[in-house]
């Protein structure tokens, strides 16, 4: 079947014919904001991954200036 030929309900999951303003199985309005939806306005949530890189990366920075400075100090 090609992709292109039909849309899937973003609410239901179903089968629908592209460019049709209602779902005929579960009568919701196909603008793609569904839960099943790839478009939803919803702000991007940052992946676990970048939080975790980036908090490395911010200890690898801070933890030799603490370092040097506990060193200062503390001769
Ligand atoms: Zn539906």
């Amino acid at each position: 079947m090609d992709p292109g030929e039909y849309d899937a309900c973003t609410y239901c999951g179903k089968t629908i014919f592209p460019g049709v303003a209602e779902c005929p199985y579960c009568h919701h309005y196909t603008d793609g904001k569904g839960p099943l939806g790839t478009d939803a306005e919803e702000p991007r949530k940052l992946s676990p991954l970048y939080v975790t890189v980036g908090w490395v990366l911010v200890i690898l920075t801070v933890l030799p200036l603490l370092w040097a400075l506990w060193r200062a100090f503390t001769r």
